[in-house]
C-alpha cells in the first residue's frame, strides 16, 4: 500500500510500504481522510518524539473492519495511573499518541487499537470527520477556561483568541457554539482573519488591543504568549494550545499583581471528543483543502517550508 513515511529530518516520501499487521485487539482502518498537523510540520523538521521512518498522522477517519465510518481518538493511555483513574487520561505519564508513537493515518490502511475507534455520526462529511480531532483539543481549552472563571464559566466571556490556524479558528467557533459574549481573533494573514469572520469572530487584525477575560494562544511563540498575559484582564485566564516555542517571556509580576492566570492545555477528554463530534456539523470548514495522497509528500513539504498556505490540508487516500 501508499503511505507518507516521515524518512529523515526534513524529508517525507510517499512509498510503497507492508499492509499493517494487525495484533490482537486491533482492527485496520481503510483511511478516508487525513489531517496534516501543524505540530507534524514541526516534529518532521526537528525530530523529538517523532522518530523517522514513521508514518505520521494522527487526525485522521475512515472505516472500520465492517465498513462501518470511523473516527480514531489517537490518544493511548495505561489505563491504570493514578492520572487515568482519575478520567485524565490524556495527561498519563505512559501516554502514547497514533502517529507520534506509532504507525498513524497518512497511509491507505493503518492498525489501530479497536478501543481507539468512536463512530462517526451518519452523513457527517469526511473533512468534517478529519476535524474532530483537533476541534477536542479547542473544546478542551474552553473547558479549561470555563472551569477557571468559576459558577457560570466563561458564559458571556470576552474572549481573545492569538493565531487563526485551524486550532485557533476551532477554539473560536467552540468559544462561539459556547456561549460566548465576544470572540476577537488576531493572525497576519487576512484569509485566516476571514476564515475566522466566516465562523461568527470578529478579526481584531495582527494584534490585540484592550482586556479580555479568556486569552487562548493557538500559536505558542514567547511574543504570543507574553501577550496572552498582557491583554487579560485581572483575574482572568489564558489558555495556552500552542507550542511554537519553548520560551514564554510573559509579564509572571502580572501574575501576582493582577491574580491572572495561565493553564496549558493538551488534547482532550474522552468526553470532549464526544463532543467534538456533535459540535463540528454546524460550522464552516471551507478553510480545509483535501488533496489526493499522490501529492502528499508536495504538500508536506510546502507547508514544511511556509510555501504553500491553505489553513488546514486533508488528504485523502
Ligand atoms: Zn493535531
Ligand atoms: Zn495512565
Amino acid at each position: 500500500m501508499k503511505a507518507l513515511v516521515f524518512t529523515a529530518p526534513g524529508t517525507v516520501e510517499l512509498l510503497d510500504v507492508p499492509e499493517p499487521d494487525p495484533a490482537p485487539g486491533e482492527t485496520v482502518v481503510q483511511v478516508r481522510v487525513a489531517g496534516i498537523c501543524g505540530s507534524e510540520l514541526h516534529g518532521a523538521r526537528r525530530p523529538g518524539f517523532r522518530k523517522p521512518p514513521l508514518i505520521m498522522g494522527h487526525e485522521f477517519a475512515g472505516t472500520g473492519a465492517g465498513g462501518e465510518a470511523v473516527v480514531v481518538n489517537p490518544i493511548l493511555s495505561c489505563g491504570r495511573c493514578a492520572e487515568c483513574r482519575r478520567g485524565l487520561r490524556h495527561v498519563c505519564r505512559e501516554r502514547e499518541i497514533i502517529g507520534v508513537h506509532r504507525a498513524g493515518g497518512f497511509a491507505e490502511r493503518v492498525a489501530v487499537p479497536t478501543s481507539a475507534l468512536r463512530p462517526v455520526p451518519p452523513g457527517l462529511p469526511w473533512e468534517a470527520a478529519a476535524l474532530i480531532e483537533p476541534a477536542a483539543n479547542a473544546v478542551h481549552a474552553w473547558n479549561r477556561a470555563g472551569g477557571a472563571l468559576g459558577a457560570g464559566g466563561a458564559q458571556g466571556a470576552r474572549v481573545a483568541v492569538i493565531g487563526c490556524g485551524a486550532i485557533g479558528l476551532l477554539c473560536a467557533a467552540t468559544a462561539l457554539s459556547g456561549g460566548a459574549g465576544r470572540v476577537e481573533v488576531t493572525d497576519l494573514s487576512p484569509a485566516r482573519l476571514a476564515a475566522a469572520q466566516r465562523l461568527g469572530a470578529d478579526a481584531a487584525g495582527p494584534d490585540l488591543s484592550g482586556e479580555y477575560d479568556v486569552v487562548m494562544d493557538a500559536v505558542g511563540s514567547a511574543a504570543t504568549r507574553a501577550a496572552s498575559v498582557a491583554h487579560q484582564r485581572p483575574g482572568g485566564v489564558a489558555v495556552w494550545l500552542g507550542l511554537a516555542e519553548e520560551e514564554a517571556g510573559f509579564d509572571a509580576n502580572a501574575l501576582v499583581r493582577s491574580e491572572k492566570r495561565v493553564l496549558g492545555s493538551f488534547a482532550y477528554r474522552d468526553g470532549e471528543f464526544a463532543h467534538a463530534t456533535a459540535l463540528i456539523r454546524d460550522w464552516d470548514l471551507a478553510w480545509a483543502e483535501s488533496y489526493p495522497l499522490a501529492a502528499a509528500a508536495e504538500i508536506f513539504t510546502g507547508l514544511m517550508n511556509g510555501g504553500l498556505h491553505p489553513v488546514k490540508a486533508l488528504l485523502r487516500p
